[in-house]
Order: C-alpha cells, then structure tokens, then sequence
C-alpha cells in the first residue's frame, strides 16, 4: 500500500575513520525512501536545487519510488557535512546549508493525497503537520521523527504536529529531551500522553525498543566487524520499518514486531558502507536472509 515520505533529500560530506567522501547523496528521505521500496511504493515529497543532477537521481530509478513530488528550485541542494568518532558513536555536523531547504512549502501532488501509510522525516514539525493536513483521509499509520533542534527550537509546533501521529521514531537523548524522563519506560508514558500510542526509540549499536500498551518489544543491532559510516541508520530503520508495515497492510502486534526486525536490518546494511553505497547494491534476497539471521540471534530456550 502507498507509503509517502517528506524530508530532506541532500548533498552530505562524509568522514569517519574509515575513510571520507567529499559529496555524495543523501538526505533522510532518500535513505528512507530507498529502504522502503524493497516492501511498498513509496512516494516522495521534498526539494532539490539545480545542482541535482540526473545521475544524482539515479538512485530513485529502477525502483517503486514515485519523485513527481520531488520540487526541483533555483538554488543549491541541501548540504550537511559530519564527522565520526573513532568508535562511530558520536558525531559531530560541522555544516548545514539550508539553501532551497530554506523555503520548502511542501505541496503533495493529488495522487499522493490517498496515502494509507505516512512518514514525515525530520523536518520543521509545522511543515510535517502540513503535509499530514493534506492527506485527505487519517492515514492507517502516520509516523514521525525529530531532533533535538525541534524539541527545543519549536517545542510548540512540535508537541501540536505529535497530537495527530501514531509513532514517533526517536534516537534516546531526543526521547530524553523531549519527555523530561530519564528513563525510556517512563519516557513512553509521557510521549503517550501527547498523543503517538506507541514510541520507537533507535538506540545505534544498541538496537531499537519498541513501547506501546502492550508492553516492550526489543531488537539487537546486527553484530558488524566492520561498520563504516552510520550516516542514515536510522532513516533507513525507519524505511524497513514502515516499508515493511505499508508491505502487509495490517499493524498487528506480529506485524509491528517484525518491522522492528526489519528495521534493524535496512539499518544494519547501511553502515556497512559509506552514504548510499551498500543500499544502492542491496539484494531482497540479502534483507530476507539477513531478518532469518535475526531469529537465530535472538533464539534461546529456557
Ligand atoms: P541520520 O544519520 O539518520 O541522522 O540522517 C542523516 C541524514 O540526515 C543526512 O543524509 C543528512 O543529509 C540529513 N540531515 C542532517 N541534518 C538535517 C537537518 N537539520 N534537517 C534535515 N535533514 C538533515
């Protein structure tokens, strides 16, 4: 079923011990966008400036990705530059340029206005709540991400946008800052209250815990010798996570478990290579062979 996605679509520079890429694709919805598409359409909402090239684009072709939605303005392309620690942990962003980011009005073309399935990448929490305005029907799922620049710059217009979502999809820290709470279980308890019923919070290297009224659900990352770049991990959990809910149709306790798993996997492939690199190549039969991993993973008796 149609997935749609709004958020960046970028030009990242790239460094970690592992190496350094001056300019290469990126952009939240573009990891999510291609991580999705290995379970459901998906239909992009975003903006790129004239330096966008058609091979840039390339990476949307050959896929179920849907970029009549992609806003092509005068101007330069989003940029972001990071650099990792050592131990790929911390990160610091040493540049973000706006540029045609700056005045992004979202505007969904009519056929995505049907969409069942919603993520809105992070952005400014009132440019989500637009695009959320013009889906014309309650979407069967409509999730979010953030970061703490929203939860402190626009708390307000963020707390508003969350009263109209199902999931929120967060790091820890943003949890932390967003709920005043320490603790994730309690933490939950307080998102709940501001309207997602269920809170995914992506951990890293630590994995991803899932949180609603029924209880806790949590899975490990994968175990990687040789992780490179964690540059979109978790837009692409997110992508295996609603893709792989958009894929089935229904949200289940079992569905929503296994999207979890999905999640880690796209998540998991991701950093294996630098930017795009390891998604771009990315086989279906790797994703189902990497999700049966998980089961022995996870495995044990008692
Ligand atoms: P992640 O590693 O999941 O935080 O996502 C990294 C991607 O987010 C990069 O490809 C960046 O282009 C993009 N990004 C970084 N900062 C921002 C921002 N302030 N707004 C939107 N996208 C961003």
């Amino acid at each position: 079923m149609s997935l749609l996605v709004v958020g960046s679509v970028a030009f990242d520079a790239l460094e970690s011990p592992y190496g350094k890429v001056e300019r290469t694709v990126g952009g939240a919805a573009t990891y999510f966008a291609v991580a999705a598409s290995f379970f459901a359409p998906v239909s992009l909402v975003g903006i790129v400036g004239d330096d966008f090239t058609q091979e840039d684009e390339k990476i949307f072709r050959g896929r179920h990705i849907d970029t009549d939605g992609l806003e092509r303005a005068t101007g330069k392309t989003f940029f972001w530059a990071g650099r990792y620690s050592q131990n790929l942990n911390e990160r610091v962003t040493l540049g973000t340029e706006l540029n045609v980011f700056a005045e992004f009005k979202p505007r969904l073309p009519e056929k995505y206005r049907a969409s069942k399935y919603v993520f809105l990448a992070n952005i400014a929490p009132d440019l989500q709540r637009d695009v959320l305005q013009q889906v014309k029907k309650r979407p069967k799922i409509a999730a979010l991400d953030t970061m703490n620049y929203w939860i402190e710059r626009s708390n307000a217009e963020l707390r508003e946008t969350l009263k109209h979502v199902d999931i929120l999809m967060i790091n820890d820290s943003e949890t932390r800052e967003l709920s005043n709470e320490h603790n994730l279980l309690r933490a939950a308890k307080h998102i709940f209250k501001m309207g997602p019923a269920t809170l995914v919070v992506k951990r890293g290297e630590h994995g991803a815990m899932m949180v609603d009224k029924r209880g806790v659900f949590c899975v490990p990352a994968f175990p990687l010798e040789e992780p490179h770049d964690p540059t979109g991990a978790g837009d692409s959990f997110a992508g295996g996570f609603m893709g792989y809910l958009a894929g089935c149709g229904n949200k289940s306790d079992a569905s929503l478990r296994r999207a979890m798993v999905y999640g880690s996997v796209l998540g998991s492939f991701t950093v294996e290579k630098f930017g795009l690199d390891r998604l771009r190549h990315l086989k279906r039969s790797e994703i189902h062979a990497r999700a049966r991993h998980f089961v022995k993973l996870t495995q044990f008796k008692l």
